[in-house]
């Protein structure tokens, strides 16, 4: 297509006005002439980029945030999360969401817009005019001010109903309404929600600009840095290290623990980080470069590498030998696999000390007496209390006089679990309701007696895993050399999509 020998310029003017930011592309590519008359700027690149990032079929879902308290629809672990990806202003590229630090992504400005915002309504559709580019740009800039004098005003609103919020002089314990400052607050969302996604930059776009160089912005050092990256929830700490090598036991044969906060029984958050390599310039999941925690400290923030980072494909490259980084791997694995199974193992023997001391208080009759350790009622027979008792704990190796843990080995389990089957059995068939609510009235207690089958069963189901991968520790590079999508797939700017 040559031209539009029939149509008035003054109407093909009027046409292009009303098409879409990424139409506007396509159509000024389509010959010089239309090149010549739309003349497209850096500007129209930028909308058009963020126009795609809303299209599901190139940018995804557009997830949902709430400021107020930091709750993600739909969360990090949904499968939606997989192939989400952001535009970068600055290499000018669609990327995927793990390419950008948690500011980029989640602050107010630089969300993808939701539908009804004022920012999902301006990408559909350019605001060309019919120009020379020197003005056009004027214009852009005049609007750009406009903007952010009205997004100050939106900002200003909030601080403003929020500050209404604070109950009156000599009435601290007054109720106030924070209706009028959510509904400000939402109002704002409208103006601010990804109004300045044009200055996005992605994790090695802002490498580039020396972001990363200022003190605190990154945990690494100049050469390599480490960037706080997305929460995921995860049962165990070697998931988060290895995610998907493993097929892990279904979380109903997972034991209930007790944390202050309750009951966790499906996993909890474990924080990610990007790093940069420094031999090949890509970024990765910081489990690309083997640095592996101690057991004991898996969820502290990584220190500053001392010796350089090397990703693992570095590493095959530099050192040429597959066995090097397989024995270097599967050993990070197996000590995760071992530290876990050690406290399985250490959980088997906990509650035997508890279940001594109620039968001393069993065997005492001393169930009443204020402030005593043990069941609030007894009506048993002493006699009864002593056989049994003697049937549960007789035997058993105490670590010392004062019997707070007893000594075992591997070859002791099916002997402890014979005893706990019948503590159970005892509990359920010889005791009364308040006697069996008093022994219970302790819920590291109850979970230990309840899931002690699962904890065994879990350490067990662990010496069958560590045992294969001793015998296949080829299986662990194949899984780093497969790259789990959503953990390991960082692309650097060499792959990076478009
Ligand atoms: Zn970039
Ligand atoms: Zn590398």
């Amino acid at each position: 297509m040559a031209s539009f020998p029939t149509l008035p310029v003054e109407i093909l003017h009027h046409i292009i006005c009303h098409l879409d930011p990424i139409s506007l592309i396509a159509l000024s590519q389509t010959s010089a002439w239309l090149r010549g008359i739309i003349h497209p700027i850096r500007h129209d690149f930028n909308c058009r980029l963020l126009a795609l990032e809303l299209l599901p079929e190139h940018g995804g879902i557009v997830p949902l945030f709430r400021g107020r308290d930091n709750q993600l629809t739909p969360s990090w672990d949904s499968d939606e999360w997989r192939g989400n990806k952001y535009a970068c202003c600055g290499c000018m590229k669609l990327l995927p969401h793990m390419m950008f630090d948690n500011h980029a992504i989640l602050r107010a400005p630089y969300r993808k817009p939701p539908p009804g915002s004022i920012e999902a309504q301006r990408a559909g559709m350019t605001d060309w005019e019919p120009l020379q580019p020197s003005i056009r740009w004027k214009h852009i800039q005049s609007r750009t001010d406009h903007d952010r004098e009205e997004q100050r005003i939106r900002r200003a609103a909030v601080s403003d109903r929020y500050r209404e919020l604070v109950a009156p002089a000599g009435q601290p314990f007054a109720r106030v309404s924070h209706d009028r400052a959510v509904a400000a607050e939402e109002e704002a969302e409208r103006y601010l929600c990804g109004a300045s996604r044009h200055r996005r930059r992605c994790l090695e776009c802002k490498y580039q600009r020396g972001d990363w160089s200022k003190p605190g912005a990154q945990l690494g050092n100049k050469e390599a840095p480490i960037v706080v990256s997305r929460q995921r929830d995860f049962l165990r700490g070697w998931e988060r290290y290895f995610t998907s090598l493993l097929v892990p036991l279904p979380p109903d044969r997972g034991p209930r623990t007790w944390k202050v906060y309750g009951v966790v029984s499906t996993g909890s958050p474990w924080t990610l980080y990007a790093a940069r390599c420094p031999c090949c310039s890509s970024w990765h999941e910081l489990s690309a470069f083997r640095q592996w925690p101690d057991a004991a400290e898996y969820r502290s923030r990584p220190e500053p590498p001392t010796s350089p980072l090397l990703c693992n494909d570095c590493h095959l490259k530099t050192h040429k030998s597959p066995t090097l980084l397989t024995r270097e791997l599967s050993a990070g694995l197996l000590s995760m696999l071992r530290a876990d199974q050690a406290n399985y193992f250490r959980t088997l023997g906990y509650g035997w000390s508890t279940i001594n001391r109620y039968f001393i208080h069993l065997n005492r009759s001393s169930l009443n007496r204020a402030g005593d350790f043990g069941p609030p009622h007894g009506i048993l027979e002493l006699a009864k209390c002593k056989s049994v008792g003697e049937e549960i704990l007789g035997g058993l190796k105490w670590a010392n006089i004062l019997k707070d843990r007893i000594v075992y080995d591997v070859s002791n389990l099916p002997d402890l679990r014979r005893r706990l089957h019948r503590f159970r059995d005892f509990m359920n068939t010889e005791l009364d309701e308040p006697t069996l609510a008093g022994v219970m009235d302790n819920n590291w207690f109850m979970f230990w007696v309840e899931d002690y089958e699962l904890v065994e069963e879990n350490y067990h189901w662990l010496q069958d895993v560590i045992d294969s991968i001793e015998g296949r520790p080829n299986l662990v590079l194949q899984h780093v050399q497969r790259r789990d999508p959503y953990m390991y797939h960082i692309s650097g700017p060499a792959s990076a999509s478009r």
